[in-house]
């Protein structure tokens, strides 16, 4: 499993994350992200790596 986290401080809400990982990550009521679901393994696992790969910001984390 991948532990998934958004550095609240780093995101600008950019909306990448949530554009290309919208089953991982979701937008709060400005626009920032937020983790919908902080484990992940197989396609959501992919789609996190996505969202922080275009990241601008590297807000977001992504550990074992
Ligand atoms: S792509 Fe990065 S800066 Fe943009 S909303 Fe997602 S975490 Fe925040």
């Amino acid at each position: 499993m991948t532990h998934v986290s958004v550095d609240a401080e780093r995101c600008v809400g950019h909306g990448r994350c949530y554009t290309l990982a919208p089953d991982v990550f979701d937008a709060d009521e400005v626009g920032h992200s937020i983790v919908r679901i902080a484990e992940v393994s197989g396609e959501l696992a992919r789609q996190a790596v996505a969202g922080a790969e275009n990241c601008p910001e590297q807000a977001i984390t992504l550990s074992r």
